[in-house]
């Protein structure tokens, strides 16, 4: 076993607290937001750290530096200050506060004419006319709205999602957005979790290249790129491991686990060179996260040379007294500061603006602490070009919004993102002649805002195209197209979102009505010569507080389903959801499921484009189907243990295999992977070997095909994981075309972390190699590592 990375600390641990964050949007009082720090004083600038900097970050120092010195104590802990700004907030009141210097940053503003007058407040009217930040979760589109991140992970498409995240920045930042709360990276392998929607699964190696192709298109190739925005990524660190997969829940994660499956994505973001890091909320082995010095300093700063700032989560300071682990608000505040949050994200509490001249005073933190959580943020202003150009050109932002070509970047995105589950006898692609009537039914059939995920709310929510639009826009007058929803379907404890939904939830049915609708579907699949079936579930049961304990079908749509299907004509179930769900009787009975997750604003059209062949499917899972809740949690890469030949029996009822494995989805062409090489049999430790392997498109049309390479360590420190993802081409072939694929193995990909060793470790051992089109791909070699 050889070490090949400097020791890491180790975890710290305290008491556990599970902590419910409520989110009172309509209650902030206005006052809340001008109260002024108590003490004001002046410091002297620190030295600068003796780091690499390059001419940039040293220009951006120095001048941050010179601020600094001209900062009272009060205007210091202002810029640590950021706040939400909702339509309803008074904005004479938070101008008071940004005249004083006690504001550093605003969030959730996205009119420009609106940034702009708080923009100007500040660089016109401040002592020191330091620009704010304005930031906003731009998370899968701004104006026009691409796939949800699962769904961008699902194209296992890299260079699409940096380009759509080009685009989604240059939006925001013509409307004077400068930072975007993005990308969520957590690894989520338990779908009860409702955020597994924001993030790309359950993998480490495809969520770190996700993660560096959304931090790519967020900011360009450096902080100050024009037409891009600051990226945040978040949450630090485990989020998605709650537990029970209740939102906000404690995660409690072995150090095995930390290093090898969590972290591995935040570290390719900051590595990507991402310039900030929210932290999370929940307990983190008993430390909350944001509280957490070992994380947010001795790993994000020390070990991985992290040299941006780190923003809390919204209250999440404040909340570490309810966590148990502060004992009042001033202790709150001085223990995420000694941890490394450098802004603090408040609703109402604002803890640090509250406390921290208190704290000074007290001796609690010096002058020197703030200064340093200061300076990131100023240099950060100063690389964004804030300074400058602080305003957003309202002249330029409708020409910026309603550029096709971002339109047609995000039915790209939503075509490349689907993934086809079943196509039984080639229902699909369907003839754009051979049928007279469709009808489109379910509760999603016509909805626009079930359309496009949990993260839009800057959207024209009438450009949205719905799955009857898009139907109706392919096929023109030669088909009649028909909806039904048949049920409907809704949350029992009501979403805090659904108040900024565009389009609001229908009233609910009576139960007469509610029969009367069914029977009407029914009636209209006998009636039609295809039923196209829109089933999942409503944006607002998937995302931030959006858990749920089963991961049934809502409602009585499968109720609906089977009805469908015993009028005996063909049908196409579409789902639209962001979390697998229990379709294990549509799997069995439905000839052909396609899954869109929630595609956008070109929703219909792109959906409509793979029904009739225009697109072809070639989107991958990028998590291992469940059949039930109960079977989680459930990832392909776990260990070996037991009878390993019994997986398939290990729960007396059945059902121990997940329903789709990892990786898994088909397409309307073929393909066959062969020829898998080995460059040598045996390399040494540090060294690399080449895989290459053959794919061919054996079918009729052209399509892509997403070729995976996964490897087994067959013995050595530790037990490792039955298969690992580490390599992954999506390639596009044409009929009948052969492509060669290559892939490196290296140290990055064969050394891990060894719990024992408390170390990254590489052994020299024996390695099984497979590469193949899902995570039970059969092609085989191996190769051994020699010390
Ligand atoms: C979420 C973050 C988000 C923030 C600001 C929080 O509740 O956890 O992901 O960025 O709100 O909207």
């Amino acid at each position: 076993m050889t070490k090949i990375l400097p020791k890491a600390t180790t975890l710290v641990s305290v008491s556990t607290r599970a902590f419910v964050a409520v989110i009172l949007l309509a209650l902030i009082p206005s006052s809340l937001i001008c109260v002024s720090a108590q003490r004001k004083e002046r410091s002297a600038p620190t030295k600068p750290a003796a780091v690499r900097p390059d001419a940039a970050d040293q220009q951006a120092r120095q001048r941050a530096d010179a601020l600094l010195a001209q900062m009272t104590l009060a205007e210091k802990i202002g810029q640590l200050n950021q706040l939400f700004f909702f339509g309803f907030q008074r904005e004479e009141s938070m101008n008071e506060g940004i005249r004083k210097g006690e504001i550093g940053s605003l969030l959730f503003i996205t009119d420009p004419a609106t940034i702009n007058r708080f923009q100007k407040v500040a660089v016109t009217q401040s002592r020191l006319k330091i620009p704010l930040i304005f930031g906003f979760d731009v998370i899968h589109g701004f104006h026009t709205i691409f796939p949800v991140p699962i769904a961008m992970a699902a194209s296992w498409d890299p260079r699409m999602v940096e380009g759509a995240q080009t685009v989604a920045a240059r939006e925001a930042r013509a409307a004077g957005i400068n930072w975007t709360f993005a990308p969520m990276v957590d690894i989520a392998r338990d779908p009860r979790w409702g955020r597994m929607v924001e993030g790309a699964g359950e993998d480490p190696y495809l969520g770190a290249a996700m993660s560096r192709a959304h931090v790519r298109g967020f900011q360009g190739d450096h902080i100050g790129s024009p037409e891009h925005l600051l990226a945040c990524v978040k949450h630090f660190a485990g989020y998605g491991a709650a537990e029970g997969g209740r939102d906000y829940d404690a995660a409690n994660i072995s150090d095995a686990q930390l290093w090898n499956v969590y972290l591995p994505p935040f570290k390719a973001a900051v590595d990507a060179g991402a310039g900030s890091v929210m932290s999370a909320y929940m307990d983190l082995n008993d430390v909350p996260a944001t509280g957490n010095r070992w994380l947010l300093r001795d790993v994000l700063r020390k070990e991985w040379k992290f040299r941006g700032f780190v923003v809390s989560d919204a209250n999440a300071v404040s909340d570490l007294k309810t966590h148990g682990f502060a004992r009042d608000p001033q202790d709150a505040a001085v223990k995420a500061l000694r941890a490394g949050v450098n802004l603090e994200m408040s609703f109402s509490d604002a803890v640090y603006f509250k406390n921290l001249a208190n704290a000074v005073q007290q001796k609690q933190v010096s002058i020197k602490e703030i200064d340093d959580l200061v300076r990131p943020l100023l240099e950060t202003k100063i690389k964004l070009g804030l300074f400058e150009n602080p305003y957003a050109d309202e002249a330029k932002v409708k020409s910026t919004f309603v550029n096709p070509a971002h339109r047609e970047a995000a039915k790209t995105a939503a075509t490349r993102a689907a993934v086809l589950l079943k196509n039984q006898n080639n229902l699909l692609p369907l003839s754009k002649t051979a049928y007279k009537k469709i009808a489109v039914i379910g509760p999603l059939g016509n909805s626009r805002q079930n359309m496009l995920g949990s993260w839009s709310f800057a959207m024209d929510i009438n450009e949205t195209s719905t799955m009857l639009a898009g139907l109706k826009t392919k096929l023109g007058t030669g088909t009649a197209v028909e909806f039904a929803p048949g049920v409907q379907i809704s949350r029992v404890v009501p979403s805090v979102f659904d108040m900024m939904l565009k389009e609001k939830h229908p009233p609910a049915w009576t139960d007469v009505q509610a029969a009367d609708e069914f029977k009407k579907a029914v009636n209209l699949a006998k009636d039609s010569d295809l039923a196209v079936m829109v089933l999942g579930e409503n944006q607002d049961m998937s995302g931030e507080q959006a858990s749920r304990p089963t991961i049934d079908l809502p409602g009585r749509q499968l109720e609906l389903l089977q009805a469908v299907m015993a009028a005996g004509k063909p049908v196409v179930l579409v789902l639209f959801n962001g979390r697998p769900l229990d379709i294990t009787w549509a799997e069995q009975n439905v000839p052909a499921i396609l899954e869109a997750w929630y595609p956008g604003t070109e929703a219909g059209n792109a959906i409509a484009d793979l029904l009739f062949g225009d697109a072809v499917p070639g989107g991958k899972l990028p998590f291992t189907w469940v059949r039930s809740a109960g079977q989680v949690p459930f990832y392909y890469s776990h260990n070996l243990t037991q009878n390993p030949g019994e997986q398939d029996k290990r729960y007396w009822s059945g059902n121990a295999v997940p329903l789709y494995p990892f990786g898994y989805g088909l397409s309307y062409t073929t393909f066959a992977v062969s020829n898998l090489k080995v460059s040598q049999p045996e390399i040494r430790i540090g060294d690399t070997v080449e895989i290459t392997v053959a794919v061919q498109n054996t079918g009729t049309r052209a399509g892509d095909e997403v070729v995976q390479l996964y490897i087994h360590q067959q013995a050595g420190g530790a037990s490792r994981p039955i298969r690992e993802l580490k390599g992954f081409e999506r390639v596009a072939l044409a009929a009948g075309e052969t492509k060669t694929v290559r892939f490196n193995l290296g140290p990055n990909e064969l050394r891990y972390w060894n719990a024992a060793a408390r170390d990254w470790v590489q052994d020299a051992e024996n390695f099984d190699v497979w590469v193949g089109n899902d995570s039970t791909a059969s092609l085989h070699s191996t190769f051994r590592v020699t010390q």
